[in-house]
């Protein structure tokens, strides 16, 4: 059993149930300008992702996998191209649409964390909470909200870790954190940039099984990119990114 085989990993292909299209991708082409240049990054990605799937995208260092993620979190733009979410177009929202869009319905992870320092790791989970809800709203439900934050942390495995600020937690940790916030909206599709990328091996496989197993117990749909083929494996599909294309 290497560390990242998890057990009973769920038969998404079996046919049993009729798989739902959770998003779609078509025909995605962005560059970046570089001076004089147009660098073509994506060049026509066709991408389907399946509810409850955990979906892994492989691509070397360099080869657009953040940039993609970008684009289907509609944190970036595509040049050509359409998103659809759950049926409906997400790439030409207005933008405050587009916020609660985001906010809503995708959680959002990165390599590096990205924890507010001077927050507690409790503060930390609440804070999509505070910033999307009025003064009013997040004071009338503030005790539901807490009780919820500490469930996702203690589920997470930082029960233990409440008032602790980032800088006095692991890598791992702050992974965890960050997961944890993540969730607190309830979303229903993971976006993960190199969730591992930053840990070691076995920091790393711990991550996965935590996703996998949000995957399997939260109804939680995830697309997760690394350069990691041995990450990758913990997924139920792996698709590649090469030459701004998916080859499957
Ligand atoms: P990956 O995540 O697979 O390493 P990225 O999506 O970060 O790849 O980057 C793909 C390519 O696009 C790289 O060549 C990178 O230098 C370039 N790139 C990424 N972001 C920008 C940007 N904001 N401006 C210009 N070039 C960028
Ligand atoms: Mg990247």
């Amino acid at each position: 059993m290497t560390l990242l085989e998890t057990s009973g990993r769920r038969a998404m292909h079996s046919g049993l149930t009729p798989e739902k299209l959770l998003l779609s991708a078509r025909g995605i082409r962005k560059s970046y300008r570089k001076g004089p240049a147009e660098v073509p990054v994506l060049r026509g990605v066709d991408l389907q992702v399946y509810q409850g799937e955990l979906l892994a995208i492989i691509g070397q260092s360099g080869s657009g996998k953040s940039t993609l993620l970008h684009v289907l979190g509609t944190l970036d733009a595509p040049d050509e191209g359409e998103i659809h979410f759950d049926g409906q177009r997400i790439d030409r929202m207005a933008p405050l649409l587009q916020d609660s869009f985001r906010n809503q319905r995708l959680g959002m992870i990165f390599q590096f964390y990205h924890l507010l320092p001077e927050l507690t790791t409790l503060e930390n989970v609440l804070a999509p909470l505070m910033i999307r809800d009025s003064v009013w709203r997040y004071w009338r439900n503030r005790r539901r909200y807490r009780a919820e934050a500490e469930r996702l942390l203690e589920m997470v495995g930082l029960g233990h870790r409440l008032k602790h600020r980032p800088r006095e937690l692991s890598g791992g940790e702050m992974q965890r954190a960050a997961i944890a916030r993540a969730l607190i909206a309830r979303p229903e599709l993971l976006l993960a940039d190199e969730p591992t990328g930053n840990l070691d091996r076995n920091t790393g496989g711990e991550i996965m099984r935590l996703l996998r197993s949000l995957n399997e117990h939260e109804n939680l749909t995830i697309v997760m990119v690394t350069h990691d083929q041995s990450i990758a494996a913990a997924a139920d599909r792996i698709v590649r990114l090469a030459d701004g294309r998916i080859a499957a």
